[in-house]
C-alpha cells in the first residue's frame, strides 16, 4: 500500500518509539531456529508489553493482541478454529443500574428500607431501560441450592416464579464439616451458581447473602465490583430478557431489615439453614424494586487455531489460556497505571502457543487439537462460557480442557501442582506425565477459596469435560534454597511485569508435562 507523507510520517515515528519492534510477530526462521525457552520469553514479552495496554478487551488493545495471536497461529500453520476464522466474536452487555429512589421498599408487618449500596447492591444484565417490579415477593431460600447429589434441595416444596430469592454465601459444609465437601467449596457455593439456579427455578432476582467469611471477602468488594458497568454476555436475540431482572448482594444488615419486616427471627433462620432438612419460605414482604437501567453493547472475540488430528473421530482435545487482563487503570505507588498481566495470563498464552507449535511440528495425533484463547476471562470468564456455548468441536465429543493459567515465572520444582483432582480419569495422565519426568503431582484438595471456579476451565467442567488446573509447583529442586516465587505479590497489579530475570525453568518443565499429557489425550483410542 502506498502511504501518503503524513501516513509515512507517522509510521517512521511508530518505528522511533518501537511500538512496531515489541509487537513484532515471530518468523518462521525465527520459529525454527529459537529454542522454546526464547520462544516463551518472546511471546510473554511482547503481549505483556505497555504497547498492549493490559490487554483489556473491547478497547484498541483488543484489537492489537487479538491480531498478534492470529497472526503467529498462522505463521505456525495452524488451522483456523471458527469456520475459517481466527476470531469467534460475540457481544458483552455492560449495565450501569441505580435504583429510582434511595433504595428498595419493603414492607410486611413493618415497613422498612433497603437502602443502595449499604445494604443491597444490585444490578441486572438485560437490555432495557428500566427494571420494574411491582410488589415483589423476597422468599427465604437458604443456600439456594438444588443438589441431589448431596441430597439437598432449598427449593423443594416452594414456588419462586416472579420472586426475589434470598441466598446465603457458601454452602452447607462451611459450618459443618460433614455437610458436602466441608470446607473445600462446591460450586453450589459460589456466587453465580446462586443466580444460575434462582433463574432455572423461575425466579425474578437473586440475592446473595453476604458474610465476610463465608465469601472470603469484604462488603466494600462487592460494591466496588457492581457499582456500575457489570458485563455480561448479549444475546441479540433475546436481549437477555431471559436472564433474571434483579442480582445483587445483601448486606447482613439488609437481611436484618428483611427480616424485622417480615416480623420473624433471623437467627433461627439462619441456623436452621445450616441443617439438612431446612424448608424455605416466604418472608410475606413484598416490595417494588425499580431500577434506572444505561447499557452499552460492544463485540469482542475469542481467537483460536486448530491442529487437525489424523484419526477424523471427530474429538478434540482443547487447550486454553486467557488472552485479556485488567488494561489501564489505577496507579501504584510508583506511578505505572498498565496492568501488564505478564505472568496473569501473557505467561499462559505464550506457553499455549509453545505447546501449539510443537504439536505442529510433529506427526499428527488421532484427535484435534484446539488451541483457545478466550476473551474476558478477568470480567466473568465470558468467552470460555461463550465457547463452550458455540464449540468448535461439540462439548460431547471434547475429552479434555487444559487451561494455562499464570504458569511463569516458576523455577524447577520436584512437585507439581493440581487443583481439582480426584474428579476425573485425567489424574492419572498427569501422574503418569511427572512421573516420567521424575516429579510428582500433589493434588491440592484445599478450594476453599474457590479458586478451582475462578478460571476458564471451569465452564468445561459444568458441562461435563474433565479439566484440572495446573499450578507451580512448591519444592525446589534444590532443596538448600527456598522457593524464588512462593506468593504472587504481583496478583493484579501493574507490577505484574516481565523480567529477563525471571526463572523459566520450572515453566518449561510444566509445559513439557501438559504437552505429555496432551498427546496421550489425543491417541488414546478408549
Ligand atoms: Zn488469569
Amino acid at each position: 500500500m502506498k502511504m501518503n507523507v503524513k501516513e509515512w510520517v507517522m509510521a517512521v515515528a511508530v518505528v522511533a518509539t518501537g511500538w512496531v519492534t515489541a509487537g513484532a510477530q515471530i518468523t518462521p526462521e525465527r520459529l525454527r531456529a529459537d529454542s522454546d525457552e526464547q520462544l516463551l520469553r518472546e511471546w510473554t514479552r511482547v503481549l505483556s508489553h505497555d504497547e498492549f495496554g493490559g490487554r483489556k478487551p473491547m478497547t484498541p488493545y483488543e484489537d492489537k493482541t487479538v491480531d498478534y495471536l492470529a497472526g503467529q497461529l498462522e505463521v505456525m500453520g495452524l488451522e483456523p478454529a471458527f469456520n475459517g476464522s481466527w476470531f469467534q466474536p460475540f457481544d458483552i452487555i455492560s449495565v450501569t443500574a441505580k435504583p429510582a429512589g434511595g433504595g428498595f421498599p419493603v414492607s410486611g408487618k413493618r415497613k422498612s428500607l433497603l437502602r443502595y449500596p449499604d445494604d443491597v447492591i444490585t444490578w441486572t444484565t438485560r437490555a432495557t431501560a428500566k427494571i420494574d417490579l411491582k410488589k415483589a415477593e423476597y422468599v427465604f431460600c437458604g443456600f439456594g441450592i438444588n443438589a441431589p447429589e448431596y441430597g439437598w434441595n432449598d427449593y423443594e416444596g416452594i414456588d419462586v416464579k416472579g420472586k426475589i430469592v434470598v441466598a446465603m454465601v457458601n454452602d452447607p459444609g462451611f459450618y459443618d464439616n460433614s455437610l458436602f465437601k466441608g470446607r473445600n467449596m462446591t460450586y453450589y457455593g459460589r456466587w453465580t451458581y446462586k443466580f444460575e439456579e434462582a433463574l432455572r427455578q423461575g425466579a425474578a432476582g437473586c440475592l446473595v447473602l453476604h458474610n465476610a467469611e463465608a465469601a472470603s471477602y469484604g462488603w466494600h468488594v462487592c460494591v466496588n465490583g457492581h457499582l456500575s458497568d457489570n458485563l455480561g454476555i448479549y444475546n441479540p436475540d433475546t436481549r437477555n430478557a431471559d436472564e433474571l431482572a434483579v442480582r445483587g448482594w445483601l448486606h447482613e444488615e439488609g437481611l436484618k431489615k428483611l427480616f424485622l419486616a417480615a416480623g420473624m427471627d433471623m437467627e433461627r433462620a439462619l441456623a436452621d439453614a445450616k441443617r439438612p432438612g431446612f424448608k424455605s419460605f416466604a418472608l410475606n414482604v413484598r416490595g417494588d424494586v425499580k431500577m434506572n437501567v444505561a447499557y452499552g453493547i460492544k463485540k469482542t472475540r475469542n481467537v483460536g487455531g486448530i491442529v487437525r488430528g489424523s484419526g477424523q473421530s471427530g474429538e478434540a482435545v482443547v487447550f486454553c489460556a486467557h488472552w485479556d487482563h485488567l488494561g489501564i487503570g489505577k496507579s501504584d505507588e510508583r506511578g505505572d497505571t498498565i496492568y501488564n498481566g505478564a505472568a496473569d495470563n501473557a505467561s499462559g498464552v505464550a506457553g499455549a502457543l509453545l505447546v501449539a507449535k510443537k504439536f505442529n511440528d510433529m506427526p499428527r495425533p488421532r484427535r484435534d487439537l484446539i488451541f483457545l484463547f478466550p476473551s474476558s476471562e478477568e470480567s466473568g470468564l465470558f468467552g470460555s462460557a461463550y465457547y463452550c456455548d458455540h464449540p468448535a468441536v461439540p462439548m460431547s465429543k471434547t475429552v479434555a480442557c487444559l487451561n494455562f493459567e499464570s504458569i511463569g515465572p516458576a523455577e524447577l520444582t520436584r512437585d507439581v501442582v493440581i487443583l481439582g483432582g480426584g474428579q476425573s480419569d485425567l489424574d492419572r495422565y498427569y501422574v503418569a506425565a511427572a512421573a516420567a519426568q521424575g516429579r510428582y503431582i500433589y493434588f491440592d484438595e484445599d478450594n476453599s477459596d474457590g479458586w478451582f471456579y475462578r478460571s476458564d476451565h471451569y465452564n468445561f467442567v459444568k458441562r461435563g469435560v474433565p479439566a484440572v488446573v495446573l499450578e507451580n509447583g512448591l519444592h525446589p529442586v534444590d532443596v538448600s534454597k527456598p522457593n524464588k516465587y512462593p506468593m504472587p505479590v504481583w496478583y493484579h497489579k501493574p507490577c505484574d511485569e516481565y523480567h529477563d530475570d525471571w526463572d523459566v525453568s520450572g515453566t518449561l518443565s510444566n509445559l513439557n508435562l501438559i504437552f505429555s499429557v496432551g498427546l496421550s489425550l489425543s491417541n488414546n483410542p478408549r
